[in-house]
């Protein structure tokens, strides 16, 4: 009995020491924080958590596609283009969000909105193709307390990162977001856990960023992490990731703001997920685990995922 109540008035101490310091609260099921993600995030500070806007939803209007040179997820005033976490999901305690896995690879989703047949067309090949490259699973929701919520408002492209708790949203401004598959899987890949690619620490070995192209106020956005909170999960930078920016992402005079070291790297594609964005995927989600799972729970050669 003594020791509980140690125990109780060393947590109130620790909170009210650090006020940074936090119970992992998200949804029902546990929690399971992906690490050092919010530690970056939260460099950005209350950027983070503003609200969707019609001027980024004028500007992917706007947006003519041209095959890896710009994309709509790049024109955003929120952190870095696409990440936000709107106002609405800071939890249900007060704690500001953090960032978590889904339990066991499933996102559940909705799709709300008015999205087109082609539209959704482009959603459920982009869902086929994580379902076929990986064992994270997007399925329905049914009565599920966290989840996506696929919207389409004319508010640009943009996602939270991991799994925040309670609905969340992932925004594909219409058609903008949608005329690449790659960008759908990109702002799936944030709601999946991922920073962008030129956000690593070591990026600097890399590409180079000419600053000088950057459009003022926007430089932010070439941040990059620290290597003490970062977990690449032993996968190599990769230029061909589509969380990888495109050339000329933010760039105030059309001439490139990231410049890859490598000549022939091709930076931006938006076609679908690259080898190694799949390798950090089931890393992530401990897919070779999943399998045996599978097949232990429904038996020998039942159904198994292809991954
Ligand atoms: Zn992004």
């Amino acid at each position: 009995m003594m020791r509980s109540v140690t125990l109780v008035l060393t947590v109130v101490t620790v909170s009210k020491a650090f006020p940074n310091f936090h119970i992992n609260n998200v949804g029902d099921s546990g929690g399971d924080e992906i690490g050092g993600v919010m530690e970056y995030l939260r460099g950005f500070g209350e950027t983070l958590y503003k609200q969707p806007n019609n001027e980024v939803g004028d500007m992917v209007k706007a947006w003519v596609p041209s095959k890896g040179l710009s994309n709509p997820e790049e024109l955003g005033t929120y952190v870095e283009g696409d990440i936000l976490f709107p106002e609405s999901h800071t939890s249900r305690n007060g704690l500001r969000a953090v960032s978590a896995r889904w339990p066991n690879g499933r996102v559940p989703y909705v799709i709300s909105g008015s999205f087109s047949k082609s539209d959704l067309a482009t959603i459920n090949a982009a869902i086929a193709e994580y379902h076929q490259q990986t064992c994270v699973r997007f399925v329905p929701r049914t009565a599920e307390s966290d989840y996506l919520v696929f919207k389409n408002g004319q508010t640009g492209c943009w996602s939270s990162v991991g799994r925040v708790g309670g609905a969340q949203e992932i925004n594909l401004q219409s058609p903008g977001c949608l005329v690449q598959k790659g960008t759908v899987m990109h702002e799936m890949m944030h709601a999946l856990g991922f920073l962008h690619e030129q956000s690593r620490w070591e990026r600097d070995n890399f590409v180079d960023i000419n600053y000088q192209n950057i459009m003022p106020g926007r430089e932010n956005n070439f941040i990059k992490a620290e290597k003490s909170t970062t977990d690449d999960m032993g996968v190599e930078y990769d230029y061909g990731s589509v969380m990888h920016y495109s050339a000329t992402a933010f760039s105030a005079n059309g001439q490139p703001t990231i410049v890859p070291k490598s000549a022939n790297a091709a930076l931006g594609q938006r076609e679908s997920v690259s080898h190694k964005d799949v390798q950090k995927i089931r890393r992530m989600y401990q897919c070779k685990k999943a399998k045996a799972r599978d097949t232990i729970k429904n038996g020998t050669k039942f159904l198994e995922p292809t991954y």
